[in-house]
C-alpha cells in the first residue's frame, strides 16, 4: 500500500510533467472511483477546461490545485490500496485495471489504473470547502514534517492510552500519512518494542520517536527518486525503500545492526516487526 513517502514522490512527480496543460477532456470506466460529485459527467464537465497550477499533499491525499479563467476548484485523488497514476499519450494500450483517464493539451493524458478499486477522486467546485467534500481530509492529524510536530505534541497525542504505541502511530490524528513499514521502521531506530503500551513510553522515548518518524520518512522519500518521464508504479517505488529496510518484512533475517534475527508479532490485525536486541521493552 503507497504510503507517505511513495505519495509525496507521485506528488513531486506530477509536478513535474502535468502542470498548466488544459484538461480537454476525459473518460470514466468505473464509475464509483467518481467520490464526489454523484454524477460522472459533473466531474468531467468541472474539470474541462482547466490546468492544474500545482500538486499538494495532505495525509496521503494528493490535491490538485485548478485554475481556469477564474479559479476553478480542486481535484482530489486517494491511490488507497494499489491505485497507481500513470503519464502518457491517449494512443498507449490500456491496463487492465484502468479506471479513470483524463485527456491533457498535447496528447497526454493522465491515467487512473486501480486493481482493488478502493481508489477515489474528487472534483471540488471553486468556493466550496474542500473539508466538506474530501470528509477523510477533516480527520487527519498533523503533518510530520510540519513544525507544529513537535515532541510535545506526540507526547499529548500518545499519554494516557493503553493502546500498543505501534497501533497508535497507525491513527492518523496522532500522525497523517504513517503506514505500517514506516511506522515499524521509525520504533526500530528508536528502539521501542511495537507492543509497549503509550502509557509505558518515557519521555526520551518519545523523542527519539519523533525524530526517527521524520528521519525515516525523509529517507525513503529521498530514496523513491524525483525525476520519472511517467510514473511506473507506486509498488515499484516502495520497492527501492524495501530493500534497505531495517526491520519491515525482514522476518528471521539478521538485524542489521546486532545480527539477532527480525521478529514479526500480530497488533491489531496488522504485522510488525522488530529486533528483540535493539529494541527493548520498558
Ligand atoms: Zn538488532
Amino acid at each position: 500500500m503507497p504510503e507517505l513517502p511513495e505519495v509525496e514522490t507521485v506528488r513531486q512527480g506530477l509536478n513535474q510533467v502535468t502542470l498548466d496543460r488544459e484538461i480537454t477532456g476525459g473518460d470514466v470506466l468505473l464509475a464509483r472511483t467518481i467520490a464526489y460529485p454523484l454524477s460522472v459527467g459533473e466531474f468531467l464537465d468541472g474539470l474541462k477546461g482547466t490546468a492544474i497550477a500545482q500538486w499538494h499533499r495532505r495525509g496521503k491525499y494528493l490535491l490538485a490545485e485548478l485554475v481556469g479563467a477564474t479559479p476553478a476548484g480542486w481535484l482530489g485523488i486517494h491511490l488507497r490500496m494499489t491505485g497507481q497514476l500513470l503519464w502518457l499519450q491517449p494512443d498507449q494500450p490500456l491496463q487492465k485495471h484502468t479506471r479513470v483517464r483524463l485527456f491533457l493539451a498535447e496528447e497526454r493524458e493522465l491515467r487512473f489504473v486501480d486493481q482493488r478499486t478502493f481508489g477515489q477522486m474528487w472534483w471540488v467546485p471553486p468556493g466550496v470547502a474542500i473539508e466538506g467534500v474530501i470528509t477523510g481530509l477533516g480527520r487527519l492529524g498533523l503533518e510530520p514534517f510540519s513544525a507544529e510536530f513537535s515532541v510535545e505534541h506526540l507526547a499529548r497525542k500518545l499519554q494516557n492510552r493503553r493502546r500498543p504505541v505501534k497501533s497508535a502511530l497507525l491513527d492518523q490524528l496522532v500522525v497523517a500519512g504513517l503506514g505500517n513499514i514506516y511506522a515499524d521502521e521509525a520504533l526500530f531506530l528508536s528502539g521501542v518494542r511495537p507492543e509497549t503500551l503509550c502509557t509505558d513510553l518515557q519521555p526520551g522515548q518519545i523523542e527519539s520517536l519523533r525524530t526517527a518518524i521524520v528521519q525515516v520518512l525523509e529517507t525513503s522519500i529521498a530514496a523513491g527518486g524525483t525525476t520519472f518521464s511517467n510514473f511506473v508504479n507506486v509498488q515499484g517505488i516502495n520497492g527501492n525503500y524495501s530493500g534497505v529496510a531495517w526491520v519491515y518484512n525482514r522476518t528471521g533475517e539478521p538485524c542489521r545492526v546486532c545480527g539477532t534475527p527480525i521478529q514479526r508479532l500480530r497488533l491489531a490485525g496488522r504485522s510488525a516487526h522488530f529486533c528483540p536486541q535493539c529494541q527493548r521493552g520498558v
